[in-house]
Order: structure tokens, then C-alpha cells, then sequence
């Protein structure tokens, strides 16, 4: 029987309050952290010893984090039901000496993150924002969110090729942003500036992992305001989705058939492998110390895994209009029209034949319809951390997610009801 619906569209209003005020991995884990807070998680530390009690915790590391509920009664061998996602998106990343500049110009210099669509950062107004250390090892997010930057596009005037061959930008010559005026660029301006907006003592900040965002906030989109633009639906869609469920899960938890968990890595833009990247020990580790922490030995850590699932929930494409030959012709996902199956047989994405029941009757218990994607087989296909999950742990998982248009733009676009379509059913799945 299927229940009133838990997600609205109130989700997708704190879906827009969480991006805009997530513009790096590490502001987006501690949002994430904030809403698990309030559902009555709490923070463990990977330095300290753990204890085996019930309740919801949770372990940041840098950009990533993994919250897991044990209900009461829970055995050590109780497998795991895991949500899968990623902090990270591309954009443009500080540079170790970032203070550049020429022609009277004030410039920052940056490396490019992932794989942008480099023209969607043009003429923008772009903050700076990301993880400041300090000289005692502590870190401060710090989040410049005004106009500070921008990535001039060149005049047409001065780019007579740019109609008939398309724009072409080189990474390293075209891509660096203007800040100001003055011809004394001195080494150690951008860090003082930061430490002055962050209320820090000069010369306190000798670390520092930096980015541009966008200063222009989410909006409903459409005549009848049935779509959502904003940044970094790739993949902070999926991350807020899944915190949601598993808030929502711990809340109403009675059954203790398997544990639900959230993972959220960073690093995935450029392959995963980090101490906090889905191709790291972070998730097996956490899970293994959870099933220990409860007086569990090896076998039923083997006995838990085992008996895990893994939804790995990302972004997808909707069928463009402008450019459905580059879909294939008969699955055409829709926006709107609830979460996306992910296959690929050539594990790109890890779903098969059983993950896709799982997820069936996950949707069906949430009443939220579902879609299958597939690629076109003249067109290269995506991948996410399902391949990875699933060869790394040995965790049966399945590839999700939500359809949307310009992915890896600095702006993309996805339909305003999906994100809470998916909270359900990720909700769904955690409690099965
Ligand atoms: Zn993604």
C-alpha cells in the first residue's frame, strides 16, 4: 500500500537554500551535517574510539561525509542499505600563487576542476569561496558570496571566427578571472584579502582549497515555474536528496532489518581517488568500525557486506530538445517525470537485472513513477561512483538519479519535482 507522499515541494525549496549556501564540497558536507544535526545525529570522530549504541552518526572528512542510523535492536551482522552520491562539481580552483595580473588589470589565477562547460563560466559574476587552514592546523569555510570575479568573454568584434567555427577557449590562456585594477599585483594579495573577509590575523593562513561559484541564487524557471535553474545540481541534488531520506528514515526507524547510510564523497569530477574520494577506505572503514563497535567480528562484517545495497544516486541527462539524436531514440528521460534507472552493460553504471528489482520496489513503495536511461551506443557514456562502490566493497549497488539538461554547466536546469520524487524513493530504499 502506498503512503501520502513525505517529499513536496518544500524539498525543493530547501533543495535551493542548500545550494546556494553550498558553493564547495566542504560548505555542502556541513549543511548536510546542520539538517543531521536537528534529526538528532551526532558527530564521531575517526581519531576517537567507538562505541556500539544505537542512534545516528555521522563522520566528516574534508568534503565527504557518511551518517548511518543504527535502529534499536540491530545486530552486528544487520547489513547496510547506502545512499551513494558527490559533493563535488567542476569549476575553476586557486592556483598555489594565484596573484596575477597584466595591462592594469588585477587577475586570479586558476586551475580548472573536473570537466566544466568552460563557456557557461563566461561574463558571470563569480564569488570565491572553499577551506581556509590555519597555522594550527584548523580549518575556517569561508565563502566571498558577491561579485568578485569574473571570466571576461572576449568582443565579437575581436573574434571574427567565433560565428562560423564556434567559440574555442584555451584552459590556461582564457580562463583567468579579473578582480580589480592596479598595476601593483603583490604576491599574498588574494590570501589577505580572504583573511581580512574572515576576520583572521594576517599572515594566519598558510593552507587554503578555493573556488568560484556563481553569485546568482536558484530559481524556479518556466511559465508555470515547473523547473529549477541553479548550480551544481551535479551532484548537490542527490547529496541533499539523501540527507533528507535518511533524516526522515531515522525519524520513523522501527525496523532494525538493515541500517541506513548516506554517503557523500568528494572528487568524483576527477576520478574518485582521494582519502575522501569514493575509490578511498573512507565508507568501508566507517562501515567495518560500525560493525565492530557493536561487538561484531569478521564474519559478520563479511555477513553484513554481503547483504548491503548500494543506490548510487547522480545526475543523468534529460532528452535534450534541441538534440535528441544524441539520446537513444526509445529512452528518452523526461523531466519531471521521476528518478532515472542508470544502465550500462558495460558497468559504467553497476545496475543489473537485480538492482533493478530493488530499485522497482523501492519506487513503487514511495509511489514515485521511474525511468530507465540508457546511452545512445554511438555516444560515449558517463560513469559515477557506482562502479566504483561495487568493485571496491563488493556492495551490490544500482545506478539513479535525476534527469536534467547542462550538465557541468555553471548553471544547469532539472524539473522542480524530481528532486523531492527522488527523496522519496530514496527514502524508500534506506527503510526496505
Ligand atoms: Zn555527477
Amino acid at each position: 500500500m502506498t503512503e501520502p507522499a513525505r517529499f513536496d515541494r518544500g524539498h525543493t525549496d530547501d533543495l535551493m537554500t542548500f545550494l546556494a549556501a553550498s558553493p564547495s564540497p566542504y560548505h555542502a558536507v556541513a549543511n548536510a551535517a546542520e539538517r543531521l544535526e536537528k534529526a538528532g545525529f551526532r558527530q564521531v570522530a575517526e581519531k576517537d574510539a567507538w562505541e556500539g549504541t544505537s542512534g545516528g552518526k555521522y563522520v566528516l572528512r574534508g568534503g565527504a561525509i557518511v551518517a548511518w542510523y543504527v535502529p534499536e535492536g540491530a545486530a552486528p551482522h544487520t547489513p547496510f542499505r547506502i545512499v551513494g552520491a558527490h559533493t563535488d562539481s567542476p569549476n575553476l580552483r586557486v592556483k598555489p600563487l594565484p596573484d596575477s595580473g597584466a595591462h592594469g588589470w588585477r587577475q586570479v589565477a586558476v586551475e580548472i576542476y573536473g570537466g566544466p562547460l568552460l563557456n557557461s563560466w563566461l561574463d558571470r559574476d563569480l564569488g570565491l569561496a572553499g577551506r581556509l587552514t590555519l597555522r594550527d592546523g584548523s580549518t575556517r569555510l569561508v565563502n566571498i558570496d558577491r561579485p568578485l570575479l569574473r571570466v571576461p568573454q572576449l568582443a565579437i568584434h575581436l573574434d571574427r571566427t567565433v560565428t562560423a567555427d564556434g567559440l574555442k577557449l584555451d584552459k590556461q590562456r582564457h580562463m583567468q578571472p579579473v578582480w580589480g585594477l592596479g598595476d601593483d599585483v603583490q604576491g599574498g594579495d588574494l590570501i589577505a584579502f580572504l583573511e581580512e573577509a574572515a576576520g583572521l590575523p594576517a599572515g594566519e593562513v598558510t593552507g587554503w582549497d578555493l573556488m568560484t561559484h556563481s553569485v546568482e541564487p536558484p530559481a524556479y524557471l518556466g511559465r508555470d515555474g515547473d523547473l529549477l535553474a541553479g548550480p551544481r545540481m551535479d551532484n548537490l541534488l542527490s547529496v541533499h536528496a539523501g540527507t533528507a531520506a535518511l533524516a526522515a528514515v531515522a525519524s520513523g526507524a522501527s525496523t532494525p532489518a538493515s541500517i541506513p547510510v548516506l554517503a557523500a564523497f568528494d572528487h568524483e569530477e576527477n576520478g574518485s581517488q582521494s582519502d575522501t574520494g569514493a575509490d578511498g577506505p573512507l565508507l568501508g572503514n566507517v562501515l567495518e568500525r560500525s560493525v565492530f563497535a557493536r561487538g561484531g567480528t569478521y564474519e559478520d562484517r563479511a555477513r553484513a557486506f554481503a547483504g548491503t545495497v548500494c543506490l548510487s544516486s547522480d545526475t543523468g541527462h534529460a532528452v535534450h530538445p534541441n538534440y535528441a539524436e544524441r539520446h537513444d531514440p526509445t529512452h528518452h528521460p523526461r523531466v519531471n517525470g521521476g528518478p532515472i534507472l542508470k544502465v550500462n552493460v558495460n558497468n559504467r553504471y553497476a545496475t543489473d537485472g537485480a538492482g533493478r528489482a530493488d530499485f522497482t520496489a523501492a519506487c513503487e513503495a514511495a509511489g514515485v513513477p521511474f525511468q530507465s536511461f540508457v546511452s545512445n551506443n554511438s555516444m560515449p557514456c558517463g560513469t559515477t561512483i557506482g562502479p566504483i562502490t561495487a568493485a571496491r566493497h563488493g556492495i551490490r549497488t544500482v545506478d539513479i538519479g535525476v534527469a536534467i539538461l547542462s550538465m557541468h554547466s555553471a548553471r544547469e536546469l532539472c524539473g522542480a519535482d524530481d528532486p523531492f520524487l527522488l527523496a522519496g524513493a530514496l527514502a524508500a530504499f534506506l527503510e526496505r
